[in-house]
């Protein structure tokens, strides 16, 4: 099995959905380096993944006027983080949750990799899923002329012990934003489009998580990429799929 699947979408498209953390898989020779029983993995595993993000944006493809594009991460964020920098920028090394976690979301040993193994699980996984989604996003820029990522996300209603920001709001959505490869007007389309799949809309930017996922290639430099990033508070994933699917296509419709 791949660790991640490109699922095409129409010729014409501009948007790239992007879904790195609903997956639960962990290859068998991965597994025998994590130190959990196997009843704390599930529970690990329960309180990290990013459940039925892919059916959202399998909704959102399916009722798009302008079918989008979908990256998906086949593979458990327990086995390398496609969305952490790989080395010294990643403030979240800090607490050894990098692109290789070495700790839980409570802060318990995960894995002791050494050196190697370490730098192995980034060449078979890491690399590979990076290069291709840069690949992706070349590929259409040069189809089509412009890229929007939107970046698929859940959290939890209670802040996990690793996070750095535990103190920020949690509303139902957190809309993640970088200041050069998301425009204003991207930020309040989704505010729009999003509002009327959550409970009462609360919408915070960039609480309590930020920024969003653009290929190293092209940040900082390309603006013909943009990109944004939904969070979506857990406990309205679970009441709202359908109309988080709707909401996440009229988003699609918008910035095609
Ligand atoms: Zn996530």
């Amino acid at each position: 099995m791949n660790s991640f699947e490109i699922l095409p979408g129409d010729a014409e498209s501009t948007v790239i959905l992007h879904v790195p953390h609903s997956s639960t898989v962990i290859p068998a020779d991965v597994r025998e380096g994590i130190v959990l029983s196997n009843d704390e993995l599930a529970a690990e595993l329960a309180a990290i993944t990013d459940t039925h993000t892919d059916v959202i944006a399998i909704g959102a493809a399916n009722r798009a006027h302008v079918r989008p594009w979908r990256f998906v991460n086949r593979m458990s964020r327990l086995v390398i983080d496609p969305e952490r920098f790989p080395d010294e920028r990643e403030e979240l090394n800090a607490v050894g949750m990098g692109a290789v976690y070495e700790k839980t979301s409570d802060l318990q040993t995960l894995r002791t990799p050494t050196a190697d193994e370490r730098d192995s699980l980034i060449a078979r996984f890491f690399e590979p899923y990076a290069a291709a989604m840069a690949q992706l996003v070349r590929e259409r820029l040069a189809a089509v002329g412009k890229v929007t990522i939107i970046d698929v996300h859940s959290f939890p209603n209670k802040a996990k012990r690793y996070e750095l920001h535990k103190s920020d709001a949690r509303p139902e959505l957190c809309i993640g934003a970088d200041d050069f490869h998301t425009p204003e007007e991207l930020v309040t389309a989704t505010r729009e489009a999003m509002s009327s799949a959550l409970f009462t809309g609360e919408i915070e930017v960039n609480q309590p998580f930020a920024g969003c996922y653009v290929p190293l290639d092209q940040y900082g430099s390309n603006r013909a990429v943009e990109a944004v990033m939904l969070e979506i508070r857990r406990d309205v994933v679970a009441a709202n799929m359908s109309e988080l699917q709707a909401a996440t296509a009229a988003l699609v419709d918008t910035v095609q």
